[in-house]
Order: structure tokens, then C-alpha cells, then sequence
């Protein structure tokens, strides 16, 4: 089962992303977590996304393709996975189609006014990549990562000054992306505006039919 899943930030995209990940036993493959990655090791690459990423814009096209198509062609990748936050302009749907069949893309439509409570409501773990959010997701102990106990972080482009950015950009660069997938018969719409159960339920019954895949 290969899959994309589409949605502006504070979408929900990572948190349904690890959910399918997990059922269906793919990788999980977020770009923003292997930036992320890049800059803590002290890569020279991640300084060069660190700039980009600490105003809310993209990093640079090449960079980001060329580690996703490195990350993919991992022999866990063979049998499926699901992508998130990637592609996230045109150049790149494009560069990966040439490369890669997908199955579905996933589409989280969430209004909004509901986005900016959801981002700066999120907190992080740095280390194994949990997310949970303040009111809708805590974690079992306040400000602690279920999984793996390190103190949770809100991620320097959590702020709302930088959000505004990012969503400008998710409008610009990414929002396209919805018209290219329809006209490939790719595109399933999700309404992002329940809880995490209601969603994850919607989006199980809409790939149920790619199991086999
Ligand atoms: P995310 O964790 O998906 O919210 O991504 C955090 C940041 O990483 C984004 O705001 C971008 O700066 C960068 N990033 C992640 N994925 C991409 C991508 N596919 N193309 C360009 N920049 C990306």
C-alpha cells in the first residue's frame, strides 16, 4: 500500500499517518521529521534546512527530494509505505511520479480557524518524534512523552508568527498539489474536523480496499 497524505499544518496528517503506519505495518515516512533528523546530527545539509525551516518555508526542492528518494529506496519502503508532508510543491509530485506508483493520496481538510489552536496546542518529543497536543492528546504525564519519557518541546515553528507563514506557503506551493492528484483519480477527502478516533475510522474504511496491495 503506497500512500501520500495531504493537509496543511495542524492537519493531523503526521498523527494519521503513525496510526496507518502502525495497523498496516508500512514506514511511516515524514520529511519534516528527517530534516528534523538532519539538523540534530549536525549534517551541513541541516543547517541549510534549519534556515528555511526556522522562518516557515520550504527547504529547497533538491534537498528534499533527494532525501526522500534515498529514504524510499530502503528495503523496508518495498512493500509499501506512507508519506507525510512530502510532496509539497508541484516539482516534487512531479519528480516522484516519475519514480513512483502510489495507491492513494489522503486529503485532511480542516477549516482554519481550528489549524492555529491545533499547532500551538502541539507539543513534541525530540527524541522519538511522538506528537501529542495540549487538550486533545495529552500525554499521560504533562509535558512527558508516553513513549520514550523525554521532556516534550513546542518546536520553534509551533509559534503562531511562523504558522501564519506556513500556511501561506501550504496555500501558494502545496494547495495545487489537491488539483494534480484529481486528475490522476488519486484524491480522497477526509474531513479533519472530528476527533482522532472519528478520522482514523474514515480514513480505514476509504484504503481498507488497498490491503493487499
Ligand atoms: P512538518 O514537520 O511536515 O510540519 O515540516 C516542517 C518543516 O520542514 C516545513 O515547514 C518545511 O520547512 C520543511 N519541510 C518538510 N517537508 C518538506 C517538503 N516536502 N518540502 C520542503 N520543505 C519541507
Amino acid at each position: 500500500m503506497k500512500l501520500i497524505i495531504l493537509g496543511a499544518p495542524g492537519a493531523g496528517k503526521g498523527t494519521q499517518a503513525q496510526l496507518i503506519a502502525d495497523k498496516y505495518g508500512i514506514p511511516h515516512i515524514a520529511t519534516g521529521d528527517i530534516l528534523r533528523d538532519a539538523i540534530q546530527s549536525g549534517k551541513m545539509l541541516g543547517a541549510t534546512a534549519r534556515s528555511f525551516m526556522e522562518r516557515g518555508k520550504l527547504v529547497p526542492d533538491e534537498i528534499v527530494i533527494e532525501l526522500t528518494l534515498r529514504r524510499l529506496s530502503q528495503d523496508d519502503c518495498k512493500n509499501g509505505f506512507i508519506l507525510d508532508g512530502f510532496p509539497r510543491t508541484l516539482r516534487q509530485a512531479k519528480e516522484f511520479t516519475e519514480r513512483h506508483e502510489i495507491d492513494m493520496v489522503i486529503d485532511i481538510h480542516v477549516d482554519e480557524s481550528v489549524l492555529i489552536s491545533r499547532v500551538t496546542g502541539r507539543r513534541s518529543c525530540p527524541h522519538c518524534r511522538e506528537v501529542y497536543h495540549v487538550k486533545i492528546n495529552p500525554p499521560r504525564k504533562e509535558g512527558i512523552c508516553d513513549r520514550c519519557g523525554f521532556d516534550l518541546i513546542l518546536r520553534d515553528d509551533d509559534t503562531e508568527a511562523i504558522l501564519t507563514n506556513r500556511l501561506r506557503v501550504f496555500h501558494e506551493e502545496t494547495e495545487p498539489l489537491i488539483e494534480y492528484y484529481s486528475e490522476r483519480n488519486l484524491i480522497q477527502e477526509i474531513d479533519g474536523d472530528r476527533d482522532i478516533q472519528a478520522i482514523q475510522a474514515s480514513i480505514d474504511d476509504t484504503i481498507s480496499h488497498l490491503v493487499k496491495k
